[in-house]
């Protein structure tokens, strides 16, 4: 694609890097048939070509971002499976990135979206708060009911019905600590244990932990790491200030005890993370750190596939429905190394139908675009139901909430707390590779 950027717009690196992306695009549209806005909207402009143009005509005007181009971009999921489909390479990700950046600086939002953002942006990185924001919304629900649906925002509607009904205990595997490997020790890994998961769903850290442990690696939750920064830095805000603390933090332990990888279990936060380098290319500080710590990086099922999973000792045997989050497909292209490992587990492992297109959890999402959320859930859903499956596993906190809803909600599972009421449970994968191999029975299939 023939851009006309000016020199003086081509001195900004995130202009000269979305320039060098633009041209690599050859406006096939081959994205276009995996885009799962375009395959449920059929509006040009609701995929990833309509997308790229939009961005090119606001970049290169240097205009601010206009309410048609924020609805079009808002409406992108960030799956990234139009650059798994792209012959070209075509780096949407960046490209949406800096378009999301340009919005937030150029576009003043209606309130309530200002306000939502805020909120989401303020809370969802803190799991102390976020942790007192879920018990708020069982009241806030009590209270919504007592008032008529049309005069409550639908996304803070949305965002009430999202919340669990239970909000699990505080684990103490999240705070920093050393866990020493079990038998020799064949690696040292720190573990980022992020945030929105360690509340909602605490046992998944915990399994990490004894999984990793009892394979012989000796793991370190590091003083400093948190949030990783993804869910802000979709929001169109700046994530430095997250990402700069976990660079830290995972280097100070690299250059003291050394590390052999960081090691992510939420696969949204792993494709941010392996994103560091790239995030810090410009910073004359924290390149090499950032580049090191993105190198470095590696999804639990990778870890696992590098280690070897031991021979389990239980018979599992249940028909497991992989769901492959985008973030792991698309944004890592991992896509073997979980079914290989729930296999050598014992599960049998089926596909579920049409499984590169996402669930419509997508970090924020499905809070701020409930429409489009809800009917992709819902087709999720049904492909799940094709494959009768006893037990979903998916290796991302947002698409196994998202996931355990839909479920719920098509009326075939009994109503229960979030990926544990359902008929058919909705587990981490690491949660059934722990089992297997010597750890408790997930709470969602007891
Ligand atoms: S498939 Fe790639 S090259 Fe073709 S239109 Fe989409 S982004 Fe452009
Ligand atoms: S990231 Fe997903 S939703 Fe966005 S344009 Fe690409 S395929 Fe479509």
């Amino acid at each position: 694609m023939q851009t006309n950027f000016s020199p003086a717009q081509l001195a900004d690196p995130d202009t000269a890097e979305s320039a060098k992306i633009l041209r690599a695009c050859v406006h096939c549209g081959f994205c276009t048939a995996t885009c799962p806005t375009y395959v449920e909207l059929g509006d040009e402009l609701d995929s990833p070509r309509g997308r790229i143009y939009l961005i090119k005509d606001m970049l290169e005007n240097d205009r601010p971002a206009d309410a048609e181009t924020v609805k079009h971009i808002d409406r992108c999921l960030s799956c990234l499976a139009c650059m798994t489909t792209c012959p070209s390479g075509v780096n949407y990700m960046h490209l949406v990135d800096h378009a999301r950046h340009h919005i937030e600086a150029t576009y003043r939002r209606p309130w309530p979206d200002r306000a939502m953002r805020a909120l989401l942006g303020a809370v969802l990185p803190r799991p102390g708060l976020f942790r007192l924001a879920l018990r708020g919304a069982r009241l806030g629900r009590m209270l919504t009911r007592t008032v008529p649906a049309a005069l409550i925002p639908a996304q803070l509607r949305t965002l009430l019905e999202l919340a669990p009904e239970r909000v699990p205990a505080r684990s103490r595997v999240d705070e920093p600590k050393v866990y020493r490997a079990q038998g020799r020790r064949v690696r040292r890994v720190a573990l980022l244990t992020g945030c929105a998961q360690q509340v909602l769903a605490p046992a998944v850290n915990e399994a990490t932990v004894r999984l990793l442990t009892r394979h012989g690696c000796e793991v370190v939750v590091a003083r400093g790491s948190g949030c990783c920064g993804a869910l802000t830095h979709h929001l169109g805000r700046d994530a430095h200030g997250y990402a700069r603390d976990n660079i830290l933090a995972w280097t100070r332990e690299i250059n003291g005890r050394g590390l052999d990888a960081i090691v992510i279990n939420a696969s949204g936060c792993g494709t941010t993370v392996k994103d560091y380098g790239f995030m810090f290319r410009d910073d004359p500080e924290l390149a090499g750190p950032a580049r090191l710590v993105s190198e470095r990086t590696r999804d639990i099922s990778e870890l696992m596939s590098e280690l070897g999973l031991r021979t389990p000792v239980r018979e599992t045997g249940q028909r497991v429905a992989y769901h492959s989050a985008c973030s792991l497909q698309h944004g890592q292209r991992v896509t073997k190394a979980p079914k290989r490992l729930l296999a050598a587990a014992g599960f049998s492992v089926v596909d579920i139908p049409e499984g590169h297109l996402c669930c419509g959890s997508a970090g924020t999402y499905n809070m701020l675009q409930p429409e489009i959320a809800g009917r992709l859930r819902e087709r999720k859903v049904a492909n799940i139901e094709k494959m009768a499956p006893d037990l979903v596993a998916a290796g991302n906190i947002g698409c196994i909430n998202q996931i355990a809803q839909g479920l719920q909600a098509s009326g075939k599972v009994a109503p229960g707390s979030v990926a544990s009421g359902s008929r058919v449970p909705v587990v981490h994968t690491v949660e059934l590779l722990d089992w297997a191999t010597g750890g408790p029975k997930p709470a969602a299939l007891a």
